[in-house]
């Protein structure tokens, strides 16, 4: 078996109390079914807690959305009392994304997370994947992990502008950014928060990525490349690393342009449309028409 992640992964620190946009704030926390087993058997005060603070499977959130463990001062009461053993799945692994192959687990982290943009736009470029282990790809998978070490080189060849980059990868893949109405598309997703829609309103595509920001925008289209591409879609999940960028590249050219905007443009995009499936699909659907 083959493990790959970025370079850059072990140096992921959850900020904890320090995070403005904590995790255990706003989403449904689902409970694999081993660790409700473990909290079936608690017995004493925190194990009335736990039984009184899920329904169906997962922790019901407080009238504020606050996970009912997550205390005043930002800290998880399981932790405090067990350490990251007692956590569900989720909450141990998140922010980090998974893809599974046939002898291959690859490993990231989404960006959701204030502290996963911070690092990623922290890397000295190029941003290298790291492997350990043996495996025993198919021929598929061998063809796929070949042509994505190119699509991610050319994604991160400075000697090129990153307009250009993104228009090889796109005709590399087979792929072309279609004439929608992205703005109309893009609105009329589902939305997380509310404010996601005043933010859209700048929308249109495609986008220069604003001059001085190359860098930046480097290590964004490498991040949903590597997020995003599946085998069996690589020109639609190619587009979709594209349209995302340029995505983020439009609404960030329309307002003040400082590394703190571009962290929270970035996390707010993905936690709205990354962390929804339907969303993810939404936008390939009006990107799986490409020739493939
Ligand atoms: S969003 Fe990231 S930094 Fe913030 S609490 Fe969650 S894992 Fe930690």
């Amino acid at each position: 078996m083959k493990y790959v992640y970025p370079a850059f992964y072990p140096e992921f620190s959850c900020l904890a109390d320090r995070c403005r946009h904590n995790c255990c704030i706003g989403w449904e926390i689902d409970i694999d079914p081993e660790t409700q087993n473990l909290y079936d058997q608690v017995d004493g005060p925190l194990g009335n807690r736990l039984r009184e603070s899920i329904c169906d499977g997962h922790f019901v959130l407080r009238a504020d959305d606050r996970c009912p463990f997550l205390n005043d001062r930002g800290l998880c009461d399981l932790i405090t009392a067990w350490g990251e053993d007692a956590l569900c799945d989720i909450c141990h692994d998140h922010p980090r994304f998974r893809h599974f192959f046939s002898d291959r687990e690859e490993v990231g982290l989404g960006l959701c997370c204030e502290a996963a943009v911070d690092l990623l736009f922290r890397q000295p470029s190029p941003i290298e994947l790291v492997s350990m282990g043996e495996e025993t790809p198919t021929a598929e998978e061998e063809d796929f992990f070949a042509l994505r070490e190119r699509l991610l080189a050319l994604a991160q060849n400075g000697s090129l502008p990153l307009a250009k980059r993104m228009a090889r990868l796109l005709s590399l893949t087979g792929g072309t950014l279609p004439a929608r109405d992205w703005r109309g598309i893009f609105l009329s997703l589902e939305r997380l928060d509310d404010g996601w829609t005043n933010e859209l309103q700048p929308l249109t595509l495609p986008a220069d990525i604003p001059a001085g920001w190359e860098d930046a925008f480097e290590k964004l289209l490498w991040y949903f490349l590597y997020r995003h591409l599946r085998p069996e879609a690589v020109a639609t999940t190619t587009a979709l690393a594209v349209v995302s960028t340029q995505a983020v590249a439009s609404l960030f050219a329309a307002g003040e342009q400082t590394p703190e905007r571009l962290a929270e443009l970035c996390r707010q995009y993905s936690a709205e449309i990354e962390y929804s499936d339907e969303n993810t699909a939404r936008l390939e659907g009006e990107l799986c028409d490409l020739p493939c």
